[in-house]
């Protein structure tokens, strides 16, 4: 991981449930930590209690190393929520992580990106949460 950036306060948090509270509980020690199904191995993303290729519901979660690829991005320029509205414009990514998943995440310092860029993970704490962001040159 590359540094590691506070911002507060910050926007509210994703809402937590049963199969996503251990990946934001990572999140809080800058661990990303995914779902591995126990019938066909897989790790899956978002988190979710059932495996979306053969349906069982046995995992194990695992950390990963979540640096990865672009695979595309968009460039936000209006604010959807007024905490928001001091950071646009912004970019959010697809980043394929190495791992195998596709997450959608901010870009910070975007300046560059491209298809297959490189990105690393970066950790933002937000007090209550902790943001999974990315930033280029991994
Ligand atoms: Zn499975």
């Amino acid at each position: 991981m590359l540094d590691t950036p506070t911002t507060a306060p910050g926007p509210p948090g994703a809402g937590t449930d049963d199969d996503s509270a251990p990946f934001w509980a990572a999140l809080r020690e800058e661990r990303v930590e995914l779902q591995r199904c126990t019938d066909c191995a897989r790790l899956r993303f978002p988190p979710m209690g059932r495996c979306p290729w053969c349906a069982s519901a046995g995992q194990v979660r695992e950390d990963v190393d979540a640096r990865g690829s672009v695979y595309s991005w968009i460039v936000v320029h209006r604010a959807f929520r007024p905490e928001f509205a001091a950071d646009v414009p912004y970019v959010v990514a697809t980043v394929d992580l190495d791992a195998g998943p596709r997450v959608a995440v901010r870009l910070d310092r975007p300046d560059g990106v491209d298809f297959g860029a490189r990105v690393a993970p970066v950790f933002h704490d937000h007090g209550a949460w902790t943001e999974l962001r990315m930033v280029l040159g991994a």
